[in-house]
């Protein structure tokens, strides 16, 4: 036999997943209903609903797909690119260079914009790329960069690619629930997210939401759809057809639509607003807690994305040891460096239900132990104070 399954407790604070909300929790152990007894279409027309207030839209074509932020990807670029089609695809870290290799997977002709990991991209640097490619059918930048923690500027990019007749896309994934997303009011086209980061759910959906022009786009397309899994057409019917037009395309996963409409209240109850200052004050407490003990962010100042912090490791200080250390003396953990930052930068992620005063903390007075046993010459206390201080002023 193998025993029941207990779990030890975690503080998560990496790039994901955060801390589910115990609302969240306890709606996904909410009895099945089929996928579609009106019960559930009900369930999942609310779904809908709460997901456009939380995008910022008024997009019809709106919803989760099943899978993780991933899937969210491969369903925008999978309906829109077809073979043989410009995509300007802004590469700064690894979430970046994971769109332009699924637009190539997609028959894209794909032109990278790169920024050196630790930087935004700069709108000339798009303008400029998007000049190059004769008549580029998307622009894809990643919003919240979670390789990185750079939050990446997204309103002029938006205007150069309308300007050049182009779709935007926006990666979201850490983004939506956690800092403005705004679809409408900056013009995004297309947008997904996922349900582990900033909107505490368990992973496992991918909202997503196109505009009317992303809409048109799609449906003119010369070649099938590759994907059936993610063919954004068929979903469609599902999910917003009419009584008679809703019928089976895969059995979606009833109690993560329930986790999601449940996740999606808490966002709304808390309020938009004051959901994106508490992640900048958390982020901010804890940036001036890591600069304390000498953890410098690695990400550029005043593009930094609150709901993930990069620090560089400090010399002669080994990061695996720091962080199994913090797993197996608080529970606590927090995310590798990835790419060009692997072995060199911690991401200490402050997403959704983890952003809080106890976690920011919990985590900066372990990390200064760990540290200064490791040899790191700091002062003892000096980053709870620094935090303290901006939790107080
Ligand atoms: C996490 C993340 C993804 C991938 O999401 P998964 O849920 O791991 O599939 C994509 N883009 C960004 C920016 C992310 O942070």
């Amino acid at each position: 036999m193998y025993d029941e399954l207990i779990v030890s407790p975690r503080v998560l604070l990496g790039p994901g997943p955060s801390e589910a909300n115990a609302r969240v929790l306890k709606a996904m152990t909410t009895p099945m209903l089929g996928y579609l007894d009106t019960e559930f279409v009900q369930v999942m027309d609310d779904t809908v609903g709460l997901l456009r207030r939380v995008f910022g839209t008024e997009n019809r074509l709106t919803l989760p797909v099943s899978g993780t932020g991933t899937a969210g990807m491969e369903a925008a670029l999978a309906n829109v690119v077809e073979p043989g089609d410009g995509v300007v695809v802004g590469v700064k870290g690894y979430f970046g260079e994971r769109i332009a290799d699924i637009a190539a997977r997609c028959g894209g002709v794909v032109t990278k914009v790169e920024a050196e990991w630790g930087t935004h991209i700069p709108a000339e640097k798009i303008a400029e790329a998007v000049a190059k490619v004769s008549t580029p059918k998307l622009v894809a930048l990643v919003h919240g960069e979670t390789s990185t923690g750079v939050l990446q500027p997204l309103k002029d990019a938006v205007e150069i690619t309308h300007q050049s007749g182009a779709l935007f896309l926006a990666d979201c994934v850490t983004s939506l629930g956690g800092q403005p997303v705004d679809m409408d009011a900056l013009g995004i086209d297309i947008a997904y997210s996922c349900t582990q980061k900033c909107l505490a759910g368990p992973p496992g959906l991918s909202p997503i939401s196109f505009s009317d022009r992303a809409v048109a786009v799609i449906r003119n397309r010369k070649t099938p759809i590759q994907s059936f899994y993610l063919d954004m057409t068929l979903l469609e019917n599902y999910w917003h057809g009419e009584k008679e037009q809703r019928r089976y395309h895969h059995t979606v996963s009833i109690s993560l639509i329930y986790a999601l409409r449940e996740a999606l209240r808490v966002v709304l109850e808390e309020g938009l607003d004051v959901r994106y200052k508490r992640h900048v004050h958390n982020a901010r407490a804890l940036l001036a807690g890591a600069k304390a003990i000498d953890l410098q962010p690695a990400a550029e100042e005043g593009y930094r994305a609150p709901m993930l912090t990069t620090l560089h490791i400090p010399d002669g200080i080994d990061d695996a040891t720091i962080r199994t250390r913090l797993i197996d003396d608080y529970g606590i953990e927090i995310g590798a460096g990835l790419g060009v930052f692997a072995g060199k930068a911690w991401r200490i992620g402050l997403m959704g239900e983890s952003s809080n005063e106890k976690n920011v903390m919990l985590v900066l007075s372990a990390l200064e132990k760990l540290l200064i046993a490791s040899g790191h010459r700091v002062e003892r206390g000096a980053a709870v104070h620094a935090a303290a201080q901006v939790y107080s002023a």
